[in-house]
């Protein structure tokens, strides 16, 4: 379903990122979704482990409806970091933020790895753009 991309950040191949299942609304608050297909998202190992067992309303829903990515967020490219669109409305602005918060979409090397991304992207010969992470950025 995510073709092999994490469902939050877009890493690919996820393997090689340490494939992991996230639980939406973690186990630890919401026992009975522990294994309710809804709840269950293909994740890499480090948005997993940097969301935890933290949970707020506000949160993206990657299946949502009426979700898509360059509704809700634009990449800033002079830092490649993803900030909330600022076309939408504030509260709409408060859910990008806190899912780029709660998910670390701008910490450890992401920005740069952004970066060398569309670099090898544009170098690129052949432009299945499913074969990069970080789709949005083309
Ligand atoms: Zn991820």
């Amino acid at each position: 379903m995510t073709q092999n991309h994490c469902a939050f950040c877009d890493i690919c191949p996820i393997k090689q990122a340490g494939a992991t299942i996230e639980h939406f609304r973690p186990t630890s608050k919401f026992p009975l979704l522990a294994c309710t297909w809804t709840n269950l998202f293909y994740c890499c190992h480090a948005c997993n482990e940097q969301k935890g067992e933290e949970f707020e309303e506000t949160l993206l829903k990657p299946d949502e409806e009426g979700y898509s990515f360059d509704y809700f967020f634009v990449i800033n490219f002079s830092s490649y970091k993803l900030e909330p669109n600022p076309q939408r409305s504030e509260a709409e602005q408060k859910r990008a933020k806190d899912t780029i918060r709660l998910y670390g979409l701008n910490d450890l090397d992401r920005p740069e790895d952004r970066e060398s991304v569309l670099a090898r992207y544009l170098d690129s010969n052949n432009p299945d753009k499913d074969r990069f992470p970080y789709r949005y950025l083309f």
